[in-house]
């Protein structure tokens, strides 16, 4: 077990399981979603909830997960292009930002942005965009920080450009139900292929909870972002608090999943049919932490699938599969590749 995060009333946290899926203890499974499946916030209702100050969902503090595993989202590289999908006033855009990563956001309320520009005390500008009626771009006057005002379903990587990272928090949890799929599409459309994405889930009964946040079952998760992909979960954190005491729940907890080498992977289908390059994918993410030692002479299938376990610096090699075929297992422990070369 390893030590708790700093969450607020000391909350116990939950190691990621490398070797299962997240579904370790058993809450993940359902794929029920109970009447959230019909339900639908709108615009206008998010509008009003930052009118009303009706925004529990706000941090102030930066998020503990995103804090813990900064390295899996940069894997060492710097000067990205990092998305806030559904941004709010994330405090975490100014954070990054300050490293020195170009923070670009998206948030329907007009509020929220002002107000994250207002509470950094950031001096910004705004412009029209001529490509979306009505939409502004609200861009911090250094040019760091650009927040686009409108819904996310008007953006297209030929307004935004592509992104080297994402992170996803109340965001995918957010969208409408009936929106998933799009809003899936959308970003996979929107990040480039060596890029990392960081998606924070929750977890509790559907059925006591309407939502926002909704619950995204573990499945549903994966058929969105792609069946060639491995989604794996780096942590479990037991995140219930008096807020969800009072919504009628009796646990709630927070799920940090990543899938960059998916999104490589998804993005490059041409590419990803020939094991050579799906070799190149993981080489490029993993610079000089992984010698993928002729990893491309393996499979010759059409579509490959790399589960690679986390913390990118120590990454392990867990299995190499064909997907539709019977999973080969290359090895169970490190995956060493001169000791593998012979292709057991
Ligand atoms: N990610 C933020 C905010 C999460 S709440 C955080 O971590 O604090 C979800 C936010 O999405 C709200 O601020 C809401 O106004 C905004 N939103 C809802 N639907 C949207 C849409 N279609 N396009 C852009 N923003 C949207």
């Amino acid at each position: 077990m390893s030590a708790s995060p700093s969450f607020g009333g000391g909350l116990q946290a939950f190691p990621g399981d490398m070797d299962h899926s997240a579904d370790a203890s058993g809450l993940l499974e359902g794929s029920d979603i109970g009447s959230q499946k019909e339900r639908v916030v709108t615009e206008e209702e998010w509008l009003q909830k930052w009118e009303m100050g009706n925004i529990g969902f706000h941090k102030e503090q930066r998020h503990p997960l995103l804090q813990k595993y900064l390295d899996v989202l940069l894997n060492g590289r710097s000067g990205l292009r990092i998305f806030f999908p559904l941004c709010g006033k994330a405090v975490e855009m100014k954070w990054l930002a300050d490293m020195g990563h170009t923070v670009v956001g998206v948030e329907v309320s007009e509020q929220a942005v002002k107000e994250f520009f207002s509470d950094h005390s950031l001096p910004y500008c705004e412009e029209p965009v001529p490509e979306i009626s009505g939409a502004k771009m609200f861009q911090s006057t250094s040019g760091n920080i650009s927040l686009y005002c409108c819904s996310i379903y008007d953006l297209s990587s030929s307004i935004v450009g592509k992104f080297d990272g994402v992170w996803d928090r109340g965001a995918l949890v957010a969208v409408n139900p009936c929106d998933r799929q799009r809003y899936a599409s959308l970003m996979i459309s929107l990040v480039e292929k060596n890029s990392s994405y960081l998606l924070v889930t929750v977890s509790y009964d559907p059925n006591k909870h309407k939502g926002p946040p909704f619950y995204v079952p573990e499945s549903e998760i994966k058929s969105l972002f792609g069946n060639c992909c491995e989604i794996r979960c780096l942590e479990k954190v037991d995140d219930f608090s008096e807020r969800h005491r009072q919504w009628g729940l009796d646990y709630f907890l927070e799920l940090l999943l990543v899938d960059a080498v998916c999104l490589a992977l998804c993005n490059s289908s041409s590419s990803a049919s020939s094991p050579g390059s799906v070799a190149a994918v993981v080489q490029t993410l993993f610079s000089g932490t992984l010698a993928l030692h002729q990893a491309g002479q393996r499979e010759e299938g059409s579509c490959c699938k790399l589960v690679l376990s986390i913390p990118v610096n120590s990454c392990q090699v867990k299995s190499w599969q064909r997907v539709g075929k019977a999973r080969q297992q290359l090895s169970r422990g490190n995956y060493h590749p001169a000791r593998n070369a012979g292709g057991k």
